[in-house]
């Protein structure tokens, strides 16, 4: 099991893999990872999670994460809507203009991808893109 945290759409039975069953021992294998609450398939289904997984209600709860970079332990950090982050980004930061390696990049609709160095200053950057949403699963690393 990852360590990012046992909570994941890997094991959450809005996974159609999973056929309604948490923590599904046996998944359909022959089925791709499709959340059939949200509508999306997770790249990685063991290192992405919202809090649905918790309420097990069809009423959507907060944003949908993944696991961030690895800084000194796991975080998550939001998807920007449908829009996964990405990994393994170079560049400069949106946020404090410092060159970096390994950051997170996020596409984005209007013009080129942001870029960021770490997960804080992203989760800065989304916080003013989605104004008055919570994200409790990435407060981790507040
Ligand atoms: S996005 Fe949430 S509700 Fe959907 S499969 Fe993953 S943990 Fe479950
Ligand atoms: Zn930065």
């Amino acid at each position: 099991m990852p360590n990012g945290g046992p909570d994941n759409c890997g094991t959450c039975g809005f996974n159609r893999r999973n056929r309604g069953i948490w923590r599904n021992p046996q998944p359909d294998e022959t089925v791709t990872a499709y959340c059939e609450l949200r509508g999306i398939h997770p790249t990685g289904d063991h290192w992405t999670y919202c809090e649905n997984w918790h309420t097990r209600m069809r009423k959507i709860a907060g944003p949908v994460y993944k696991s961030g970079l690895y800084e000194g332990g796991y975080h998550r950090i939001p998807w920007h809507g449908d829009v996964e982050p990405e990994l393994n980004a170079s560049g400069t930061c949106h946020e404090c203009r410092q060159p970096f390696d390994d950051g997170i990049s996020i596409p984005t609709v209007e013009g080129a991808p942001a870029e960021f160095c770490s997960n804080r200053h992203y989760f800065q950057w989304w916080q003013r893109h989605h104004p008055g949403e919570e994200a409790p699963m990435s407060h981790g690393f507040l």
